[in-house]
């Protein structure tokens, strides 16, 4: 199965885990209003408690206790009686509660249950003010509690509503991110990006001129205002455009383009008009879009449909990069990795005409910012950083970035305190592949489908003179896939001819072959097999001439500019061209399955080998895989210096 579409998903995976919840903050105030409502019933159920904890009697009683000469003090709170007894021996004097007639005075109520006037002479009687503290919130509680709780808490709901949308209120402030060249943390230099040495010979020129701009504007020099990095996703063009304003030592002001398009509309024009406000009070600067694609996509070719607010935004940029004075010393710069979506009026002279491309880095270049990554890192003296660049063609900085930080993980999980080469070798399968899933359990029936499946790849990649060699074969799932076959070039390669093109092919229908000659079915594992090889087929055909039939013409201009600068998304052939490359990719397909047949049939007993060691151990490495080879009668291709 493929390996690129995995890569891909796991870029995207890593991609979105960067976003972190705001959700917290809510759950917060939710448990603060709980608080206060525990708080404020606990009150009021203590306050509750103390009275009704005390025995409540009726009048005739008290008189009664009065006459007996027991009760010593009485206290009226309004139209209760509280009650104090007469010590007993050593207890505490007992106390009851007596409720009297509203409107009728104590000593009335008294005389007329027929109290003793002398003993009544003897009991403290003292009238207390009804407004005592305690009073007031036993009686109002139960009525403004609940208002009080409900009041609290829309307060909470008010301030929440606030916080999070802030931006609401602030809506015209861009939302730009200032690293000012006094900060030395946050500051990057060429020394901190590695390879892409042309695009930094172009870039300096630029550092040149934010450092004196006087010897550029004295001979009459336009300098560029905008300038375009384009590269593959992780290839460091947000690091370089860092790493010029770090050289240059001025403000640079970074915002992405899809926060341009956050919110309302006419703030993104808005935001664009604050931020180059604010770059031009801090020039020399540098500001900086980044994936200006969100914005700057073309405009009105129905393309991702129409977006009037997109289009203000990318307007006012225009606008903006238009109304720069001569020597305002200003220069924007974006990154993009669809350069091909870009609206072509970004890219005229006067707005984004300097373009810089990144390129992924080579051997070299990758070993060099393994370099840079690996500084704080423990090295075990068996670490070869250059194997691993070997080992790793196609990786993006960002890659061989994450590559470092898994090896330094893994490392520290089994308790090491250096990480070692084998940590690093085991990093680059879990980068390009994305992590083993061994929880996720296959069926036999599975697991043997797998295995012939995986086998039939690495037969075809062993036998085939073109196609790149089998490093690794394995049956644990990564990713979506359940299994595959890690095949690597022997050597780096800039251009591809039609011969391994055609291996390539044969190889990835291996895996179709298998399942349908051996099994007599077909599973949804080919899925993406097909998918790669059959779009790889027609791309031979309409982009490289490559086919007999159709001959020397490139059909499909690959999509973005054309060389006259126009936009070429269409098809530009006939309609009977398209049925013709279309029965041309059919046949070619055919053909690469019969060859992938005929090595199948030939070598049908180094496939079983395969499949049956692979459902034993699930994982093959390629010496063990030539093993099995040599014992099949298959001479494994020549060795390179990689070693394992
Ligand atoms: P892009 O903006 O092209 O997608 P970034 O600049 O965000 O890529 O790169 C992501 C990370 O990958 C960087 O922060 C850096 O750590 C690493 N990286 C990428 N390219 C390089 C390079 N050429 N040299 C050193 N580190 C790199
Ligand atoms: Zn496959
Ligand atoms: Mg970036």
């Amino acid at each position: 199965m493929d390996q690129n579409e995995k890569r891909q998903q796991n870029k995207a995976n890593r991609r979105n885990s960067k976003r972190t919840p705001e959700g917290g903050k809510f759950w917060r105030n939710i448990i603060t209003v709980l608080l206060v409502f525990l708080l404020l019933t606990s009150l009021y159920s203590v306050i509750v408690e103390n009275q009704s904890n005390t025995p409540t009697i009726p009048i005739s009683e008290l008189v009664q206790d009065i006459n007996a000469g027991k009760v010593s003090a009485i206290t009226v709170q309004g139209d209760t009686l509280n009650i104090e007894y007469a010590k007993v021996g050593n207890n505490a004097p007992e106390k009851k509660i007596a409720q009297k007639e509203t409107g009728t005075a104590l000593t009335d109520t008294l005389a007329h249950y027929g109290v003793d006037l002398t003993k009544e002479k003897d009991v403290k009687i003292e009238i207390k003010d009804e407004s005592g503290f305690l009073f007031w919130v036993a009686t109002l509680l139960p009525f403004f509690g609940p208002l009080i709780l409900i009041v609290v808490f829309l307060w909470f709901m008010t301030r929440q509503v606030k916080g999070s949308g802030m931006q609401a209120f602030t809506f015209g402030q861009s939302k730009a991110r200032l690293i000012s060249p006094t900060d030395k943390k946050q500051r990057v230099t060429f020394k901190d990006v590695a390879g892409v040495k042309e695009a930094k010979q172009e870039l300096l020129e630029i550092v040149d001129f934010l450092k004196n701009p006087k010897k550029f504007l004295d001979i009459g020099a336009r300098i560029p205002k905008g300038i375009l990095l384009m590269g593959a996703p992780g290839t460091g063009k947000t690091l370089l455009a860092r790493a010029v304003a770090g050289e240059a030592g001025v403000s640079f002001f970074s915002i992405s383009g899809s926060e341009f398009v956050e919110m309302f509309v006419g703030v993104g024009a808005s935001r664009v008009r604050d931020l180059f406000k604010m770059a031009k009070t801090a020039a020399p600067a540098i500001i900086f879009i980044d994936e200006i694609d969100a914005v700057g996509r073309s405009r009105g070719n129905g393309v991702g449909g129409g977006n009037d607010e997109r289009e203000q935004t990318l307007n006012q940029i225009l606008v903006e990069m238009d109304g720069f004075e001569p020597n305002e010393k200003v220069i924007v710069m974006a990154a993009t990795n669809r350069p091909d979506v870009l609206d072509p009026a970004l890219l005229r002279p006067g707005r984004f005409d300097r373009r810089v491309v990144l390129d992924l880095p080579d051997r070299a270049d990758r070993e060099e910012i393994l370099r840079i990554h690996s500084k704080e890192k423990p090295f075990a003296e068996d670490v070869d950083l250059k194997v691993i660049a070997e080992r790793t063609p196609g990786f993006s900085g960002a890659d061989l970035y994450s590559l470092m930080n898994e090896g330094a993980i893994l490392a520290a999980r089994e308790n090491r305190t250096k990480v070692a080469q084998y940590d690093l070798i085991r990093s680059i399968e879990k980068v390009m592949l994305g992590p083993e899933r061994k929880s996720h359990i296959l069926s036999t029936r599975e697991k043997e489908i797998t295995a012939y499946h995986e086998a039939g790849h690495a037969i075809i990649a062993s036998v085939l003179e073109f196609a790149d060699p089998v490093h690794k074969v394995s049956i644990i799932s990564r990713g979506r896939a359940a299994g595959y076959t890690l095949k690597l070039p022997l050597e780096e390669r800039k251009l591809q001819s039609k011969k391994e093109f055609l291996d390539d092919i044969a190889v990835s229908l291996g895996g179709y072959v298998v399942e349908k000659t051996i099994f007599g079915d077909l599973t949804t594992g080919s899925s993406n097999d097909l998918q790669v090889s059959t779009s790889l087929a027609r791309d031979m055909i309409t982009k490289y001439g490559m086919s007999e039939v159709i001959g020397p013409v490139a059909l499909e201009s690959s999509p973005g500019l054309s060389p006259t600068g126009k936009m070429s998304m269409e098809r530009d052939y006939s309609e009977k061209t398209g049925s013709e490359i279309d029965k041309e990719v059919l046949e070619l397909m055919n053909r690469e399955y019969a060859r992938a047949l005929d090595v199948i049939t030939k070598h049908r007993e180094a496939l079983n080998a395969i499949a049956k060691e692979l459902i034993v151990v699930e994982t093959i490495e390629r010496a063990e895989f030539e093993k099995i080879l040599v014992a099949n009668g298959i001479v494994p291709k020549k060795k390179v210096d990689i070693k394992i």
